[in-house]
């Protein structure tokens, strides 16, 4: 029998699966119920679409695959944090993590396998970047995690983080791709504001988020906003001077009136110095921001720790006298090896 190579059919639009049935002589509205058997139901399995007739999903069978993602272990935290071990079609594996909260259930999605840039206290970083991430591998992320929401604590997820494995900047067109499905009625039908895409920052890409009309929050990974120490800590940024990237922060704000959050660790003998907090201050005074303080998780290799807590006391201090809004933002599911930057697959 002749082998033809079968189409992943999550790639395929509403329009291009009504088309597909149309040139089968069949009816397009076939074509929007398997949409919504793909993106509603989220089914990987042709078999399951049960409003179809055997011949229709035979023939699906013979056209298509659904490259779905499988959970291969999922480790729970003492403090309720849930981490999958997921692995896409090709064997590669990606992190995602279920964070509860009294309140909320927030998902932090990877983007990509491994990461296209190289912060030097990530564990990410080190596994450098294996491929990009289709919009369906990170759309099931969040599926799965919805679900798992519902299983454990008794309701959906409330929120989604894009601070898992990768720079979401740098897959930037699957992620806008995803972030539709979730977004849409017609799928998950989440409000936009409460995803964040988190960035090492991308002045480039965050001004085409501005120009595209990007619903979501934006938070950027500063930890310096001194260019020299910025460019020790986070090697790529030095194609990304900071004055770039304020100036594309400030893009943002003027087209999306959106509140910017800035990230940062405090780490001992880096950034732990009044000139330090003195040039926070000023980069902050740029563009209506907040700043999260974030606590250091050791990745094991010893060179960083985290400043004492007078330091980020000193940090609160400062900012709050200048009324910039700062939360210290305590890690979660440290013991599991899935609080921000351990994701790397130990598993
Ligand atoms: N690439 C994106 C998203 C992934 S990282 C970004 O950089 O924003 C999510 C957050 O974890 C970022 O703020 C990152 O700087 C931070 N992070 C990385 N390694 C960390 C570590 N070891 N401890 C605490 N935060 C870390």
């Amino acid at each position: 029998m002749e082998s033809t190579v079968k189409k992943d059919i999550r790639s395929l639009s509403k329009e291009d699966l009504r088309t597909f049935f149309e040139d089968q002589g069949d009816k397009a509205f076939r074509g929007d119920q398997v949409y919504t058997w793909l993106w509603q139901k989220s089914v990987y399995d042709f078999a399951e679409m049960t409003n179809l007739s055997k011949a229709t999903r035979a023939l699906l069978e013979t056209h298509f695959i659904i490259n779905n993602i499988a959970v291969e272990t999922m480790q729970r935290s003492q403090d309720g944090t849930i981490k999958n071990a997921v692995r896409l079609h090709d064997g590669l594996v990606v992190e995602s993590v279920l964070i509860p909260t009294s309140k909320r259930s927030t998902a932090c999605v990877s983007s990509q396998v491994g990461c296209s840039l190289d912060c030097t206290f990530c564990a990410t970083a080190k596994l450098k970047r294996m491929r990009n991430l289709n919009p369906d591998e990170i759309f099931d992320q969040v599926v799965t995690i919805d679900r798992q929401s519902k299983l454990y604590f008794n309701r959906p997820l409330s929120n989604i983080v894009f601070m898992g494995m990768g720079e979401p900047l740098m897959n930037y067109n699957a992620v806008v791709k995803a972030i539709d499905k979730i977004t849409s009625p017609e799928a998950l039908g989440m409000s936009p504001k409460r995803i964040t895409i988190s960035t090492s920052g991308v002045p480039k890409m965050i001004k085409k988020m501005a120009d595209d009309g990007l619903k979501c929050q934006l938070a950027v990974s500063l930890h310096s906003a001194i260019e020299e120490i910025r460019n020790r800590i986070m090697p790529f940024s030095k194609s990304f001077p900071l004055e770039e990237l304020k100036d594309s922060l400030a893009y943002w704000y003027e087209k999306t009136k959106s509140r910017i959050t800035y990230e940062y660790v405090v780490w001992k003998g880096i950034n732990d110095d009044t000139a330090s907090i003195d040039a926070l201050i000023r980069f902050c005074k740029h563009v209506p921001c907040k700043v999260n303080l974030i606590e250091y998780n050791p990745i094991g290799d010893g060179m960083f720790s985290q400043a004492p807590a007078a330091v980020t006391d000193a940090y609160i201090q400062a900012l709050e006298k200048e009324r910039i809004v700062v939360k210290v933002r305590r890690s979660r599911g440290k013991d599991i090896d899935a609080a921000c930057g351990q994701l790397a697959n130990k598993s």
